[in-house]
């Protein structure tokens, strides 16, 4: 069965934490002469490498211990992190599903991890025979899931995580960037089940604070504490780590410009559906379309001049674009342009 040692690099297991200043004094109370901080300023202090208030926090909301949890400078730290932690350089692999984000793509090259990409089906789903190839590939360490999947919106079936989770001795690491857009439940209810399972959440999406890089990775304490070892000590500014705190506690907020986007995105959908140049427009259980044109590269030319920016994902899924689910305001403009375009 799951044997985390196997698994994960030797050097990184014989690694010894680095303990900060902050590691070795805990408390609050007392004249810092320990850091080399300037003692004049407001940002002068380093922030708790610990993470602890926004960690107790999440703990609460999402009813799991905080030391389930991992937070990082985005989810790409924990991808990246992965790979280092996991896939010794040159020899180990991973693997994903295509198309999808491109993340796991570049995080592979730059540690020179082979990165295999089985491709979804035609519905953008797992298919079982072409994975069952490469599950008990001794050199495959990490397998990347994307759900709600990037560029395509929706999310993978539970049958086919559940399969990959029970057959696969290595992590599987679930993204799910999108998941508060989605119905379906996060697998983060399930990492006491499996052992080998890690759960990606970010506040880059749902929670609007792409500019405050904050990814959140929740799995068993001893996957969690190697993420932990091998992080940066400070990967998490003080102003980012309050900024994710005051996201958490505006649930109100929160809930309202949710709502608001899953609705904008309904309207969307039925706007572009009457425009005659779209051809299809894929289910989604996220906060963008992904939307089949008579010609991508062209509707995403003639939309940039007239200032409607898209994402061109032709070459990854054929004459398609990819549309966030922007503001009424921004949404009418969009719709607008796109009839202008069609004629
Ligand atoms: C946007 C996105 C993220 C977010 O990454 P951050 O580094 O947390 O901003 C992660 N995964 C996917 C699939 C995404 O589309």
């Amino acid at each position: 069965m799951f044997n985390l040692e196997k698994i994960v690099r030797i050097n990184i297991l014989n690694l010894k934490p680095y303990a900060t200043a902050r590691d070795e004094f805990k408390g609050n109370d007392g004249i810092f002469f320990d850091a080399n901080e300037n003692p004049f300023g407001v940002l002068n202090r380093y922030p708790d490498p610990g993470q602890k208030a926004l960690k107790k926090k999440l703990s609460e909301q999402r009813n799991v211990d905080s030391e389930n949890i991992f937070i990082g400078n985005g989810s790409d730290e924990a991808i990246d992190l992965a790979y280092r932690i996991f896939c010794e350089p040159g020899y180990d692999k991973a693997l994903t599903f295509s198309p999808t984000y491109g993340m796991y793509d570049m995080a592979a090259c730059i540690n020179n991890i082979e990165l295999m990409k089985v491709p979804f089906n035609h519905m953008f789903q797992i298919n079982r025979e072409n994975l069952e190839k490469h599950i008990n590939d001794p050199r495959l360490k990490l397998i990347f899931i994307c759900s709600p999947n990037n560029p395509s919106g929706n999310v993978i079936n539970d049958a086919d995580i559940e399969f990959i989770l029970r057959n696969f001795k290595g992590l599987v690491f679930i993204d799910e960037a999108y998941i508060e857009f989605s119905d379906s439940p996060s697998w983060l209810g399930k990492i006491s089940l499996f052992a080998n399972l890690l759960v990606s959440q970010t506040f880059s999406k749902a929670y609007g604070l792409a500019s405050a890089r904050i990814g959140v990775a929740y799995s068993s304490p001893e996957i969690i504490s190697l993420f932990n070892k091998v992080k940066p000590p400070y990967n998490v500014s003080l102003l980012n780590q309050e900024a994710a705190l005051d996201a958490l506690s505006n649930t109100l907020v929160f809930e309202a410009n949710k709502k608001t986007i899953l609705r904008e995105k309904k309207k969307l959908r039925a706007s572009l559906k009457k425009i005659n140049m779209i051809k299809k427009i894929y289910p989604s259980d996220s906060n963008f379309l992904l939307v089949e044109t008579t010609d991508a590269n062209k509707t995403y030319d003639e939309l940039v001049k007239r200032k409607i920016i898209t994402r061109n994902r032709h070459m990854c899924v054929e004459n398609c674009i990819r549309i966030t689910v922007g503001t009424p305001e921004e949404n009418r403009k969009l719709i607008a342009e796109f009839k202008k375009l069609a004629g």
